[in-house]
């Protein structure tokens, strides 16, 4: 068995690189084995996935809060408070009821 790495496909930060008889898929960034299979369909599917997962990241923005002008992350357009604040908002709510 040769121990050369062949490079197979990259999606995103993430690669598959066929070892040997297996096939992996590293996160380039810092080379770090993410998932490994006999077969190349389930190392495409896995590297399908994580690429996925860090554009829906990518996308995420930082804003600052409505309420303490703290920079946090939000998920869109109608999330403008940070955790804090908004468990904060929600004490207020019940206390008023
Ligand atoms: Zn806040």
């Amino acid at each position: 068995m040769s121990g050369g790495a062949v490079h197979m496909k990259s999606d995103g930060p993430y690669e598959i690189v066929r070892v040997g008889e297996t096939y992996e898929v590293r996160d380039t960034r810092n080379d770090q084995l993410e998932y490994r299979s006999r077969t190349l369909d389930q190392a495409l599917s896995a590297l399908g996935v994580r690429a996925k997962a860090e554009r829906k990241r990518q996308t995420v923005m930082v804003r600052p809060c409505i309420r303490c002008r703290r920079d946090f992350e939000s998920e869109g357009a109608h999330h403008r408070m940070c955790a804090t604040c908004r468990l904060n908002a929600r004490d207020i709510y019940h206390g008023a009821v």
